[in-house]
């Protein structure tokens, strides 16, 4: 989707709720596994017995702690836990632990590139905050006796909600930012980010208006599960919304859903606001307080993080800042690009094979990198035999497709496939002798000034050297014989 769409522009906000990855809940012991028998891996606690009280689960607090170094926020020295009051039979204790006021992670930025046209460009969004909650149980709406069941396996499971600032201006953008944000989370492995399971959870926040007005209505996408939907979504409520207020309308703040076979958005309920949630500290709860050294200490266990990673890839590499971002989608690429490039010690190759031949031939096969075929190594090998001149970029497509079909190592295809470059000048300066007198008329041309007649040489001289001849070697051969 275009920047404008029919003189408007679209703003949009994200919320994701991200589950994070702890073996039991945010407030109990009970374990999160997904998929239990219903209401197995709901305690006391979670059940909202009289009596039970909460206890900070600090598995999850780290997480947060984590994920707020990875965005470059400020991580809160103290943060209150609230209670968000509203009745829904999933829901025991009739409100929800959250925070409101100062939530543990405040700020920072996730930014990521996207094609626009023809160009890369560089697109940073600016993050509010992000808070731990716990997520409610499910309502089952079959038929149990006549009745609907609750599972409450879910209840107390720990969240991180993420909320940008309204910094995103097309589906386009959203896409990108969700998946840089997947993208982090999983990588610090604080959420699995299994997203049909829920452990990744999406909310566009959606409204336009015309280039410098005010902020317009906005309505909110619930439950956005997938990258493909996300976008359907977003496209159909913007064109929705345009059509609503150029045929007079105003817009409504609302909650709505996405049906992906209808391909439509449908309103929900109005949007309740904060004051319909009435927050109150939670009394239960003492303030959450994160002196500076656990952050230190979480920091100095933290992986690289993608960002860092690339920095260094642009740095210790000389790689483009574009490339270093494309190999840093995943740890399991990085790895693969750094053990590529140390074992051949040719960096930008190996980055544009990863990222041309390996990436297409893994897309193809549905594979992803710790599957392929194609070791590191091998790669290396095959990008040593090009740059040493052994072989041609076209004859190393062949030697890949060689390796990817386990037909043998790097040397042996290339022997087996008779790829080998003639690099013997004096074996070529031959073959171009002939074929420059057998194609006298060709050669007057070309004195004559008309450099097209060039090409009329060259073909013959690769045909009779059987394609083995290096291009850059016989053109500078062939200018050194015409002058
Ligand atoms: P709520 O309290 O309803 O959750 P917030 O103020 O926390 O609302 O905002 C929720 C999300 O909506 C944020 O990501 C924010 O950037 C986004 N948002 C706020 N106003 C707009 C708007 N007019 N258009 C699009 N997104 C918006
Ligand atoms: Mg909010």
């Amino acid at each position: 989707m275009s920047k404008l769409v029919q003189g408007y522009e679209v703003v949009i906000g994200f919320e994701t709720h991200a589950q994070l990855s702890t073996h039991s809940k945010i407030f109990s012991r009970a374990p999160t596994a997904f998929g239990a028998e219903a209401n197995t891996q709901a305690c006391a606690v979670d059940m909202a017995l009289p009596g039970t009280l909460p206890v900070m689960n600090i598995g999850a607090v780290e997480r947060a702690i984590e994920f707020g170094l990875a965005i470059n926020a400020h991580i809160a020295e103290r943060s209150i836990f609230a209670r968000k009051n509203y009745f829904y039979p999933d829901l025991p204790k009739g409100y929800q632990i959250s925070q409101f006021e100062i939530p543990v992670v405040q700020g920072g930025e996730v930014s990521f590139f996207l094609e626009e046209g023809k160009e890369t460009v560089r697109k940073t969004v600016r993050l509010e905050r992000a808070h731990l909650e716990e997520d409610a149980g499910k309502s089952l709406h079959e038929d149990f006796i006549g009745q609907s069941g609750i599972d409450l396996n879910r209840a107390g499971t720990p969240l991180l909600e993420i909320v940008t600032q309204p910094d995103i201006r097309s589906s386009d953008e959203a896409v990108a930012y969700a998946k840089e944000l997947h993208k982090i989370v999983t990588w610090i492995g604080i959420c699995d980010g299994n997203m049909q399971e829920g452990s990744f959870r999406c909310d566009a926040n959606v409204s336009v208006r015309k280039p410098g007005a005010p902020l317009g209505t906005r309505r909110e996408i619930k439950n956005l599960n997938s990258f493909k939907f996300m976008q359907q979504a977003i496209d159909f409520e913007v064109r929705w919304q345009i059509d609503q207020i150029e045929d007079g309308h105003t817009i409504q703040q609302a909650t709505v859903l996405f049906d992906p076979d209808t391909g439509e958005t449908r309103a929900m309920r109005t949007k309740e606001d904060a004051a319909d949630y009435r927050y109150f500290p939670d009394p239960d709860l003492p303030p959450l307080v994160i002196d500076r050294d656990w952050v230190e200490r979480v920091k100095g266990e933290m992986a690289e993080l993608p960002r860092v990673m690339a920095e260094r890839f642009v740095k210790d590499y000389a790689l483009p800042e574009y490339d270093a971002t494309q190999l840093t989608q995943s740890k399991a690429v990085a790895a693969y690009f750094e053990a590529t490039a140390k074992a051949c010690g040719q960096a930008k190759l190996a980055s544009n094979w990863i990222m041309g031949e390996v990436s297409r031939r893994l897309n193809a096969s549905e594979l992803s990198i710790d599957q392929s075929p194609v070791s590191a190594t091998q790669l290396a090998a095959l990008i040593g035999r090009i740059s040493d001149n052994t072989i041609s970029n076209n004859a190393a497509r062949q030697v890949f497709e060689g390796l990817w079909n386990q037909e043998g190592e790097v040397d042996a295809l290339i022997e087996a496939k008779g790829l080998k470059q003639m690099n013997d000048t004096g074996e070529l300066e031959k073959i171009i002798d002939e074929v420059l007198a057998a194609n006298p008329k060709n050669v007057e041309e070309f004195k004559a000034g008309n450099a097209k007649a060039l090409n009329g040489l060259v073909g013959p001289i690769m045909k009779a050297s059987k394609g083995k001849a290096n291009p850059g070697q016989v053109n500078a051969l062939l200018m050194k014989k015409l002058g």
